[in-house]
């Protein structure tokens, strides 16, 4: 008998709609016992059956809905079912928009909670950040290579989400090759190496794909200021737009040689591209005691807000370096400016540039929006799907 999680009274309407977690508040009680991710039922206050779930006893989310179907069980059939079904969006994806790497799930959004799986040419890399995730481990393996047989498996599950859920950081081969140490891979006609085994996340920011791709229309004859730059995406595709002069800021040096080499694989100009290690707060500040100024700036720091609590410092921290990159700019610039932090909402972060503006005693239009990419798409029942946001400004 599968064990059941018997809700508080009143506590099921997120779930009616099919909103995927169960908070530990909302938990009247556990029947039976069950291990570290186990898939348990989720009844309401009257024991009528709501959803198969993921049982997390140590994390404030208890429980992450797999199924909404009672006759659903979750086995290798099941993720070979989800698989198929995303698949079948990011293949129309990467047809259309020429892309042979893309995030194939996400997580929620794929109605697979704690999963997620980025595809980079031949290799997909595979992230289990819940209890539920990792229980299911070895039956995501076999619908992975029952799905994408000429594909080798690598994991980085060597997160720190990973603790809260009380497992340990993994990583390495699953299954084919290993992968090199630099993998090219084509996004929107530019060559980018990427590191699956020793870079962020799982190699690369496949999210801010079409962001980068905008760059190129703002970047004619600009001198470029590319902040948070990581491998340089966004510098390369600076370039390819005509840009007269890009400098990348990083604090990481593995990143700036890599960003180098993206340039010399698009044989761009490298006469053209400066690579500076240092922290943007300060190196920004730098810049406008000196009085350098730029046409475009590109600013897309890593995420501030982890929990509720870091919010207001988050808050801080986007209107500092945004006031200065505005304040920076030449009159008729651009600012490309981007918060990945789920916990900051969209129109919070406009009014954040909008007090930036204000500070920086500078007229600001908002002239484009930006989002992540397709293949991360957002479930409706789950709007926190939608973590990235970003605005073009003109500044005058
Ligand atoms: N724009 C990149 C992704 C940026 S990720 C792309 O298109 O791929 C954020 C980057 O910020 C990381 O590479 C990290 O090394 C860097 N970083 C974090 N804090 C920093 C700081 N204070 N100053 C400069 N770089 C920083």
């Amino acid at each position: 008998m599968t064990v059941r999680l018997i809700l508080a009274k009143g506590r099921e309407k997120s779930l009616l709609r099919r909103h995927p977690w169960v908070f530990s508040g909302a938990v009247a009680r556990l029947e039976g016992k069950a291990q570290l991710g186990e898939t348990i039922d989720v009844c309401d206050s009257n024991g009528k059956w709501l959803a198969r779930a993921a049982y997390s006893p140590e994390s404030q989310i208890r429980a992450r809905v797999w199924s909404w179907q009672a006759d659903e069980s979750i086995d290798i059939a099941f993720f070979v079912r989800r698989f198929e079904q995303a698949q079948q969006w990011r293949e129309w994806l990467a047809a259309r928009d020429g892309l042979d790497s893309y995030r194939l799930i996400a997580g929620e959004s794929d109605g697979l909670p704690g999963v997620t799986i980025d595809r980079f040419g031949n290799f997909l890399v595979m992230q289990l950040l819940s209890a539920g995730a990792e229980y299911q481990r070895a039956a995501i393996i076999t619908a992975l290579q029952h799905c994408f047989p000429g594909c080798a498996i690598y994991d980085r599950s060597d997160v720190a989400v990973r603790k809260k859920e009380g497992l340990a950081l993994t990583q390495g081969t699953v299954t084919g090759e290993l992968p090199p140490p630099l993998l090219p891979i084509t996004e929107h006609g530019m060559k980018l190496l990427v590191d699956i085994q020793g870079g962020h996340k799982t190699g690369y920011y496949l999210d801010q794909r079409d962001s980068r791709l905008a760059t190129r229309r703002y970047a004619q004859d600009a001198r470029v200021l590319n902040c948070f730059s990581y491998t340089g995406g966004f510098a390369v595709s600076a370039l390819m737009g005509g840009c007269k002069e890009v400098i990348s800021v990083d604090t990481s040096q593995e990143a700036l040689d890599v960003a180098r080499q993206n340039v010399e694989l698009n044989e761009l100009d490298l006469s053209r591209a400066q690579f500076e290690r240092d922290d943007v707060f300060k190196l920004l500040r730098r810049y406008r005691d000196s009085g350098e100024k730029f046409d475009l700036i590109i600013m897309d720091p890593p995420k501030f807000v982890e929990n509720k609590s870091q919010l207001m410092g988050a808050c801080r921290g986007y209107k500092d370096i945004n006031m200065l990159a505005i304040q920076l700019l030449n009159p008729g610039g651009v600012l490309m400016t981007f918060s990945c932090s789920g916990l900051m909402a969209t129109d919070l972060f406009q009014k954040i540039i909008a007090d930036a503006a204000l500070d920086a005693g500078r007229e600001v239009q908002f002239i484009e929006q930006f989002r992540q990419a397709a293949d991360h798409p957002v479930i409706a029942s789950y709007p926190e799907g939608l973590y990235l946001k970003g605005f073009a400004c003109r500044v005058m």
